[in-house]
């Protein structure tokens, strides 16, 4: 016997029928209950779909709103209590208020779930918290599923897993420990089980997803207490304990000891489970779910190398599930009703609904051997084989110019100090230099003339004439504003990868596979499929233009290898670091072009290295190396006198500190404001010898920040690092910003160098001459 098992599918339908329905909520255009008959079509049509592909183990309570973390928190009844009075039911104003702000009360923090590109609001948690079954979903929504004669499998998200996700509410002291609050969490944890038994779930998946990465000791013993207590509870669900995103480490063993009913290990993001589970003598007669349909990256199955492995797998433990790696929240719905890929491409793919029909068959696979499903085997082998030998994954020059490269070309050719002496004469920045990170708003006329030219209702010429007209307004306000270092405003990107992979061979771009970002916010990954070669020059003509309206220097503007690799699906039939070298080499040739056509700033952006980190440790090291040296690779072509930025944003760069200083930009453009500038000290306890822009005002939000405030920053900042060195620029780009928001901020802010510079006039100028 074997079944097949889903973790959970994507939420947001085939034509993010979700997000209109939330923004219409919102808008106050749809009541509650048009948004509720929505959400239930969606399940119903998930459910569906996955009873007819063969699924054994279908996903209920995996479907939100919002978020399923914060539905974790209104079903516990955590609320903060800035959103009212104390714990107790959640309503679904009160929901959409704590994930994404109400009158009065900000907006609970989001942050990245895991290393995926999915954000989970993060739980705030008090010590004298009294949590409260607060909620029915999970009981709701079994029900819903089983009045259309399907039993489904409840999904929670574990409570040992739920705690590392929070944090400590406002105030709460630091040394306040979340795992203190399991014992109360767990009897919550307790009741909803013997629930979902009483109303006739046979297993309840519990995601343990904290356990594949690296845990105390601490918590380790707090996993092993939790789920002592609710596998031995009467009249539960069985219970299956679920890791996804890496190897489950010390986790492994202490899951097998446990009396669970099932265990699931993810065998494709993490290999090193099958090592460990042999190390642990299989898992004591337990079920395992067998993670080996891969959750979050598009590519079909390799059907003959899944079925060897489940077949080492059923030996080594007693039951088998064939299941995906973790939620297929993470891939788009539906390969079938996508345009953008050929047809030969997508023979190579699947997206959620062919991953589903991946897993029953491999299913069937176990149970009645390969002949069972001769037939998809054969036509498996056909695509695996087309795609191995295709001429459209193997550009020969390219893999001869990446293996070429040598250390040399990873690094520019003199040190920082002579660069930044040829630079300085050639560039005669102010001190205190005002800059922007790249994007002015997105206009509805962007968006409109973008959609015309997708139409055909409009030409490129014309295409070309407005996005013209938008640059040369850009530039006139820059000017008007006193910027030093202009930019051109980026209105033809509609995003700042999928530009660059519209025009890079190598990438397949897709019309409909959007993936949930948050809430009702989707991206459009573009897909890696083959070696990445430029055709030609991609950004020269904009900047070039730019720059013909200015005399004041243009920034020409790249987006990195590295945040273009984390914001794509990648192919899995090379390394990461292969790929990413690729990438490098085509940014470095638009640097050259750019160079040559006598651009004299270029700025290229990394804002995604941070989360590109692996969650283990063990595999940091050996990441972090290959993405400087991309970094290297795409800048090296930079003469002394062409002045490097970089921007980052959306983390805390503590830990990465010195790799940052090893990718050895000229300038370093970095997201501040939040934190009021307190990583400066950092950087100059480590010696950062480059110049660095700490943001002074947070894009983020609408709000203008006076002078005063941003010069306070900038003073603080010259206390730390001297003036020299330091630059002044908003957090990040403008695109989501209104031009009535960007523009007066921006007069504010150069307002606020003003100040500051008349300030340091003295100190600045013996610096200048120093
Ligand atoms: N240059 C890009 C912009 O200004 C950078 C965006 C980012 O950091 N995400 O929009
Ligand atoms: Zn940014």
């Amino acid at each position: 016997m074997a079944l097949s098992n889903i973790h959970g599918f994507p939420r947001i339908g085939r034509r993010r029928e979700l997000k209109s329905a939330l923004e219409g909520y919102w808008a106050g255009d749809h009541s509650a209950m048009d948004l509720a008959n929505v959400a239930r079509s969606l399940r119903r049509i998930n459910w569906e779909l996955m009873r007819n592909a063969g699924i054994d183990l279908i996903p209920s309570n995996d479907f939100s709103l919002y978020d399923h973390v914060l539905d974790t928190a209104a079903l516990l009844g955590a609320v903060p209590p800035r959103f009212r009075g104390g714990p107790g039911p959640v309503g679904l104003d009160l929901y959409f208020e704590m994930a994404r702000g109400g009158d009065t009360a900000t907006a609970m923090e989001m942050t990245k779930w895991f290393d995926t590109n999915y954000h989970y609001i993060v739980p705030e948690l008090e010590p004298e918290i009294g949590f409260a079954l607060s909620d029915s979903k999970p009981f709701d929504q079994f029900l819903e599923a089983r009045d259309l004669g399907i039993v489904t499998k409840p999904v929670l998200l574990g409570p040992v897993s739920f705690l590392l996700l929070s944090k400590p509410g406002d105030g709460v002291d630091e040394r306040f420990d979340l795992l203190d609050l399991l014992e109360p969490l767990l009897d919550i944890y307790a009741e909803v089980l013997v629930r979902l038994g009483g109303l006739g779930a046979e297993w309840v998946q519990m995601d343990e997803p904290c356990f594949a990465q690296d845990r105390t000791g601490a918590e380790l013993a707090g996993l092993a207490r939790g789920y002592d207590r609710l596998a031995g509870l009467e009249g539960t669900p069985k219970l299956c304990v679920s890791t996804y995103f890496d190897h489950a480490g010390e986790a492994v063993s202490i899951l097998a000891d446990l009396p669970l009913d099932g265990v699931g290990l993810d065998f494709v993001s993490g290999p090193r489970n099958l090592e460990l589970l042999r190390a642990a003598d299989g898992l004591g007669g337990k079920t395992l779910f067998a993670g080996v349909v891969d959750g979050r990256n598009v590519w079909i199955n390799d059907l003959d190398a899944s079925l060897r492995l489940l077949d080492e797998l059923g030996r080594l433990t007693g039951e088998l599930v064939v299941s995906t790696s973790s939620s297929l929240l993470h891939v788009p719905l539906d390969l079938d009703a996508e345009t953008g890929p050929d047809e030969e491409l997508r023979s190579w793919m699947a997206f959620a609904q062919q991953k589903a029909l991946e897993v029953a068959a491999l299913k069937r696979g176990v149970v009645g051997g390969a002949a069972a499903i001769a037939s998809e085997i054969e036509a498996n082998r056909r695509a695996m084989q087309v795609r191995r030998e295709s001429p459209r994954t193997h550009i020969d020059a390219i893999r001869g110019r990446v293996a070429g490269l040598t250390a040399a070309d990873a690094r520019r050719a003199n040190p920082y100090e002579v660069r930044r002496a040829a630079q300085r004469k050639r560039l005669r920045f102010p001190p205190l230099p005002t800059t922007t990170i790249g994007s002015f708003p997105q206009t509805r006329e962007l968006r409109e003339a973008r959609a015309a030219l997708q139409r055909d209702e409009i030409d490129e010429a014309e295409y070309e004439r407005r996005m013209r007209g938008e640059i040369e307004r850009v530039i006139r306000l820059q000017e008007r504003l006193g910027l030093d270092l202009l930019v051109h405003g980026e209105p033809e990107r509609n995003d700042m990868v999928r530009y660059f992979a519209e025009q890079l061979e190598g990438f397949a771009i897709t019309e409909s596979g959007w993936v949930q970002s948050y809430g009702s916010r989707c991206v459009r990954p573009p897909i890696i499929f083959g070696d990445v070669r430029r055709t030609g020059p991609m950004t020269v003509a904009w900047t070039l233009y730019a720059q013909s309206l200015t005399e004041k220097p243009v920034k020409g503007m790249l987006t990195g290898p590295v945040t273009m690799l984390q914001w794509s699906f990648v192919r899995d039939d090379q390394s990461r670091e292969q790929t990413c070298r690729q990438l490098a080499l085509a940014v470095r040739d638009e640097l050259a072009d750019l160079q040559n056509a006598g651009i004299k700033v270029i700025q290229v952006d990394e804002p995604a290295i941070r989360e590109g980190l692996p969650l283990r440790r063990e595999n940091r090291d050996e990441y972090l190396r290959w993405a400087v040296a991309a970094f290297g690779i795409a800048t090296g072509s930079a003469g002394d006198k062409t002045q490097v930025q970089t921007h980052m944003c959306y983390s805390d760069f503590g830990d990465i500190m010195g790799q940052i200083q090893a990718m050895d930009a000229d300038v370093l453009l970095i997201e501040a404001a939040r934190s009021r500038m307190e990583l400066l000290e950092d950087w100059r306890r480590t010696g950062y010898r480059q110049e660095i822009g700490p943001g002074v005002y947070d894009i983020h939000s609408p709000r203008v920040p006076p002078v005063d405030e941003m010069a306070g920053l900038l003073r603080r900042a010259v206390e730390v690092l001297p003036a020299e060195r330091l630059w002044v620029d908003p957090d990040c780009g403008l695109k989501t910003r209104r031009y009535e928001e960007a523009e007066p901020a921006l007069r504010n802010m150069v307002e606020a160098a003003r100040l500051v510079r008349a300030e340091l006039a003295p100190a600045g100028a013996a610096a200048e001459d120093a």
